[in-house]
């Protein structure tokens, strides 16, 4: 049977330090996989695996501190993070004030919930970085035309 693409889950984690709790009870609105250079920059690495999930649904214990940047849109885009461990917690862009970004991998082994259904920012994505074959891919967002 297909995964739901928008799955209900019931999700705690922490920070590597563990000075930061997160926890997600509800819906995901939405999967992806993010190749944008900023991106690459806050995981060190080809791509984010993000969830987005409505601000109700998640409680964040634990003081974070927070890294502010205009995005190309002209939204103010602001990653939250632990300030010990330096573990990405949450994102978040004035643009779309409805949706918490997640990283996926903050929840470790518990994430086989997560089905991601498109890359964004594909232009910026490097050929090392593999993914799955016919995944769609959009030169930034999914209204901004597929490539
Ligand atoms: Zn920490
Ligand atoms: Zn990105």
């Amino acid at each position: 049977m297909d995964k739901p693409s928008k799955p209900e889950v019931d999700l705690a984690a922490s920070c590597a330090c563990g000075a930061i709790s997160v926890s997600v009870r509800g819906r995901i609105l939405a999967m992806l996989l993010c190749s944008c250079l900023d991106c690459q920059k806050a995981t060190g690495t080809g791509h984010s695996a993000v969830a987005l999930a409505a601000p109700a649904t998640v409680t964040i214990t634990g003081e974070t501190r927070s890294f502010v940047r205009p995005a190309d849109s002209g939204a103010l885009f602001t990653r939250r993070f632990c300030p010990t461990c330096g573990t990405p917690i949450a994102g978040s862009s004035s643009r779309a004030p409805e949706a918490i970004m997640l990283p996926v991998g903050l929840f470790g082994a518990d994430t086989e919930w997560f089905v991601p259904n498109q890359l964004i920012f594909a232009r910026s994505h490097h050929d090392w970085d593999a993914m799955a074959e016919g995944l769609p891919r959009y030169i930034r967002y999914r209204d901004s035309g597929e490539i």
